[in-house]
């Protein structure tokens, strides 16, 4: 194993009911700002629940916030943070309002005239307003770690970053709130953690014996839960299960001391940014011809997700990565999510082009041991048409 040091400040407050806690995490001095996205909240009656926790406290809202958080409509929310001298932010919502936040915290007090110039600066913030969050949607794992993405529409970006002061103080997980999540969000949900999993663990063997074991063990648990949770929200074993599973698989307990390598994300960025196509979907385009093109980098590790995960036994190494290449593809296909990016949009010729293009610009290598070059992007991407 490679060396580490890991530290995870975030407080979970995780089961039925626990919305009401909200209350004893909220500083009493605090003037707090609640961001939330396009009005689920109004209908399922987590806004009714927040606001009677938070019946008490001086609190004011900004809604509207766009699945793949706009820049435009975060400068809004940042007017109104520096107008009424808000000290804390309260995000409800799934990954696009707590990644919206996460920025907010970040540019309240950035220096700098652009706050976008954190984005294309790649800065490492260790400054923020405080915020907590009320997750409303498993998937992303962003209410447990220090990442965020944020999309720009005008120039069609969508850039990542993060920093130590990005953590959520507290997050509060009900898994009575996905009852009301719609079926391609909840595929979309476990697709997302699922990928953010391979992400860490389908790398060259690194000899984190214990990382591969956490990697496996929350890979079985998503394929386990995920047809009760599609078909049946309401069923509350597999449902907390999918939302444990979704903050564990990137809270960087299973990355530690082991390589990651992040390429399918920044691939899948440029697809959500180009055609707006909804990001886990993107993840499963780009999967399995990844894994098809970094065959040989990554062939062992993928024999032993054969037969870890998928209880595939017979064959050589090579037949088994490839088994699990396909296993991969029809779990996604299982979730009803389309792994071709002519299945999302006719426009997709010159896609590739423009990716490298992008990648080259910004100086951009990719993979575990950063030797995927942009030309190497580009026939990934060519391959995922
Ligand atoms: P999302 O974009 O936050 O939400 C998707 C949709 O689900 C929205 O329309 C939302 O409606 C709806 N929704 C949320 N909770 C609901 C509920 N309880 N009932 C009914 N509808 C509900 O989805 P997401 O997958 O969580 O986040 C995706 C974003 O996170 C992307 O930008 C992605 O790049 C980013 N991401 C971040 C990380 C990280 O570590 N920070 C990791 C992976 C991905 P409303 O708009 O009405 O709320
Ligand atoms: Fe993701």
């Amino acid at each position: 194993m490679n060396n580490f040091e890991y530290k995870n400040p975030t407080k979970i407050i995780f089961g039925k009911n626990t919305i009401e806690k909200l209350t004893s995490e909220i500083p009493a001095d605090a003037k707090v700002l609640m961001l939330y996205g396009g009005g689920s909240i109004k209908k399922n009656g987590i806004y009714d629940q927040v606001k009677t926790a938070l019946a008490k406290v001086d609190m004011i809202e900004f809604g509207g916030i766009p699945a793949n958080p706009e820049y435009n409509v975060l400068m809004e929310a940042l007017k109104v943070i520096k107008e009424e001298n808000v000290t804390y932010l309260l995000a409800v919502g799934g990954g696009s309002v707590i990644d919206g936040t996460k920025f907010l915290s970040a540019a309240a007090l950035y220096e700098g005239e652009e706050p976008w110039e954190m984005l294309k600066n790649k800065e490492r913030p260790n400054k923020g307003l405080p915020f907590g969050t009320v997750l409303t949607l498993p998937a992303t794992g962003s209410e447990m770690n220090s990442g965020l993405v944020v999309s720009r529409e005008e120039t069609k970006e969508k850039l990542s970053m993060g920093g130590p002061a990005l953590f959520p103080t507290f997050s509060i997980l009900d898994p009575q709130v996905i009852t009301s999540i719609p079926k391609r969000q909840l595929a979309n949900g476990i697709t997302d953690a699922f990928t953010h999993v391979l992400e860490q663990y389908m790398t060259y063997p690194a000899g984190g014996l214990l990382q591969d074991r956490f990697a496996e063990s929350i890979l079985q648990t998503l394929v386990e839960v995920a047809p009760t949770v599609v078909e049946d929200p309401t069923n509350y074993e597999a449902t907390s299960n999918f939302m444990w599973s979704c903050t564990m698989a990137l809270n960087g307990l299973i990355q530690q001391g082991v390589p990651g390598d992040w390429a399918i994300h920044m691939m899948g960025h440029e697809l959500t940014a180009l055609f707006g196509i909804d990001h886990a979907r993107t993840l499963a385009v780009v999967t399995p011809s990844h894994y098809k093109y970094n065959f040989e980098a990554k062939k062992e590790k993928l024999a032993q997700y054969a037969e870890r995960v998928w209880n595939v036994t017979e064959g050589s190494i090579d037949d088994k990565a490839y088994a699990a290449i396909e296993k991969t593809e029809a779990f996604f296909h299982q979730l009803g999510i389309d792994t071709k990016l002519s299945d999302y949009t006719k426009d997709y010729e010159g896609t590739a082009e423009e990716i490298a293009k992008r990648f080259t610009e910004r100086g951009w290598k990719l993979g575990e041991r950063q030797a995927l070059l942009p030309e190497d992007a580009e026939k990934i991407v060519k391959m995922a048409y």
